[in-house]
């Protein structure tokens, strides 16, 4: 079985070139190919020789992820990529359009486990974590469309700090100087809440922004909507974010996913500007888009509108998402669940 070259950390590849009897400086100009200029081929990889580039081909592949979906929103520009894997998986990731530049959605994991209701993802539970190369791939791949990418979130389908190793692997080699070099300021990594993983993370040294999934003032409303709040209070939760802040000093975002009449009230407004008052903080309202099932239904803009206001009166930093790509699917997983579904799926030319 071949390895994803991708995969490979500055050290990594150390080791290969050492282990195929090449010089140090071999492995740095590699590393250059792989991970700064984000080549595809090994021929591309000029200063290499033919006899070096045949054999890392022997050994090696470069991503193994192949672009097999794409639809972009007449909109906002927001590009919507499905992606197969080698083992015949496929995850989606988007581009987005911003004032600051482009940014990419990225996905951790093929499905989730966290189980949450209003989440595409989780409807299947979790099938596989990614690998590091893989979730690089995602961003090397759109890169290649053109666009320049100066923003990551990680806020695709899966749980990134259920895939804790492969993701930090990951942040550290998208913002390697010698790489992509994309600024952890600019990676933002987005969590259901697990306080363990949020106190791991506070110490590994990035200064990547944390955005933790609140959704609910307090832990009852909580419980309904995401399983994880049966396994750890909000209490626990907003402790580790107070130590994320300590560390790195960097501002928690709390996402609030709005739902008809099941968190958008003014008490809850209230009781959300309680318990985050006095906190160096920012919350971030998203209305809910509708997954199918009718259950669920997103909250009003008045309702929204008013929540809003209560925070600010509060004196919480508070923003609202505008739904971003809404007229291609905005809910995350749907352009996957169509693919499932069968549209397209005679697209996918398998490899590796
Ligand atoms: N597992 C991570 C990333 C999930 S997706 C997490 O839980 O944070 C990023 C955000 O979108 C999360 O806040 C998630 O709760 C939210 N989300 C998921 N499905 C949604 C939907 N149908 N409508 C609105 N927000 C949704």
């Amino acid at each position: 079985m071949k390895a994803d070259l991708r995969d490979f950390d500055a050290g990594e590849m150390n080791q290969a070139m050492e282990e195929m009897g090449e010089k140090p400086f071999r492995a740095r100009q590699l590393y250059e190919w792989v991970h700064k200029k984000a080549v595809c081929r090994f021929e591309q990889m000029t200063n290499l020789s033919e006899n070096l580039r045949e054999r890392c081909e022997e050994r090696f592949f470069l991503g193994g992820i192949e672009m097999i979906g794409k639809q972009v929103s007449a909109a906002d520009g927001a590009v919507k990529y499905l992606f197969a894997l080698y083992d015949r998986n496929v995850i989606e990731s988007v581009r987005m359009q911003y004032k600051h530049g482009f940014s990419v959605c990225v996905s951790s994991q093929v499905g989730c486990r966290m189980g949450c209701g209003f989440c595409a993802s989780a409807k299947e539970g979790l099938v596989r974590n990614l690998s590091a190369g893989e979730m690089l791939s995602q961003v090397y791949e759109i890169g290649a469309e053109g666009e320049h990418i100066s923003h990551v979130v990680i806020m695709g389908m899966g749980e990134p700090l259920d895939n804790y190793d492969n993701v930090v692997k990951f942040i550290r080699l998208l913002s390697d100087e010698d790489g992509r070099n994309i600024s952890g300021r600019n990676i933002t990594l987005s969590t259901c809440g697990l306080p363990d993983e949020i106190l791991r993370l506070s110490k590994e040294g990035l200064p990547v922004t944390l955005a933790v999934s609140l959704h609910a003032p307090d832990d009852e409303i909580r419980k309904q909507m995401m399983p994880v709040a049966r396994r750890y209070s909000m209490e626990e939760v907003l402790k580790a974010c107070d130590e994320y802040f300590r560390c790195t000093g960097r501002r928690v975002t709390f996402e609030y996913s709005m739902i008809d009449g099941v968190n958008d009230k003014k008490e809850h407004a209230l009781l959300l500007a309680e318990r985050l008052k006095g906190k160096n903080c920012h919350v971030n309202c998203i209305r809910l888009n509708g997954i199918g099932g009718a259950k669920n239904v997103g909250s009003s803009w008045v309702n929204i509108e008013n929540f809003k206001k209560i925070l600010e009166i509060n004196r919480i930093n508070v923003t609202i998402r505008r739904g971003i790509g809404s007229d291609i699917d905005a809910a995350c997983g749907q352009l996957r669940k169509k693919y499932l579904n069968g549209e397209g799926k005679n697209q996918c030319r398998h490899f590796v």
